[in-house]
């Protein structure tokens, strides 16, 4: 490349030349970026989700291709975040690929000093069991003055932001109009 060709490539040229103060257009791009194309194009298709992480509940676009998600983005279409998503969001793809995500449950007995992998229909049993046995254990139908109470208050749940309107209605229903759980909360996801 001769020498007026490389001068005139010169950066700040470039940005005088294209009236590009900000350098976010063509101005910022190589030979080589240039010819790059973003991976989301071999998509054959785009699922719009929200992001799973936090209250602010970002709007996600999932690229999938062959059944498996290629990339995540943020959605331009969403009131809430009109296409940014934070770091924890922008990295939510590793959540569904990371090869440190956990996919078994864990169980550590009593005492044990190792986890060890059990079925999840095993684990659901095991969980069903024991809020059976604590909330009978627990269930207090009146108090001392002969008033209904028909509750216990030796379970109590504490959910996280992450869980949506819908969850918590749930949640809500199970816990206190089946179960007789007084103590739930919530981060609450506004
Ligand atoms: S992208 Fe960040 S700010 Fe937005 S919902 Fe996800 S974690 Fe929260």
């Amino acid at each position: 490349m001769g020498l007026f060709a490389l001068f005139s490539r010169w950066p700040l040229l470039r940005q005088l030349r294209n009236k590009d103060s900000t350098a976010l257009g063509e101005t910022a791009m190589s030979a080589r970026s240039e010819k790059l194309a973003p991976r989301t194009v071999q998509a054959d298709k785009v699922v719009r989700s929200i992001c799973p992480y936090c209250a602010v509940g970002c709007g996600q676009k999932v690229y999938v291709k062959d059944g498996r998600i290629l990339d995540i983005e943020g959605d331009e279409d969403s009131p809430i975040s009109r296409g940014r998503l934070c770091p924890k969001g922008a990295a939510s793809f590793q959540l569904v690929t990371g090869t440190h995500r956990v996919t078994d449950v864990l169980y550590r007995r009593p005492r044990a000093m190792q986890w060890e992998r059990i079925p999840l229909h095993k684990a659901l049993d095991m969980i069903a069991e024991r809020v059976k046995q604590a909330r009978d254990s627990t269930w207090e139908s009146h108090d001392d003055k002969g008033r209904t109470l028909n509750r216990t208050l030796g379970i109590a749940h504490l959910g996280g932001a992450t869980l949506d309107n819908e969850e918590n209605y749930l949640i809500k229903k199970l816990f206190t109009g089946g179960l007789g759980i007084v103590q739930v909360e919530n981060q609450a996801r506004i």
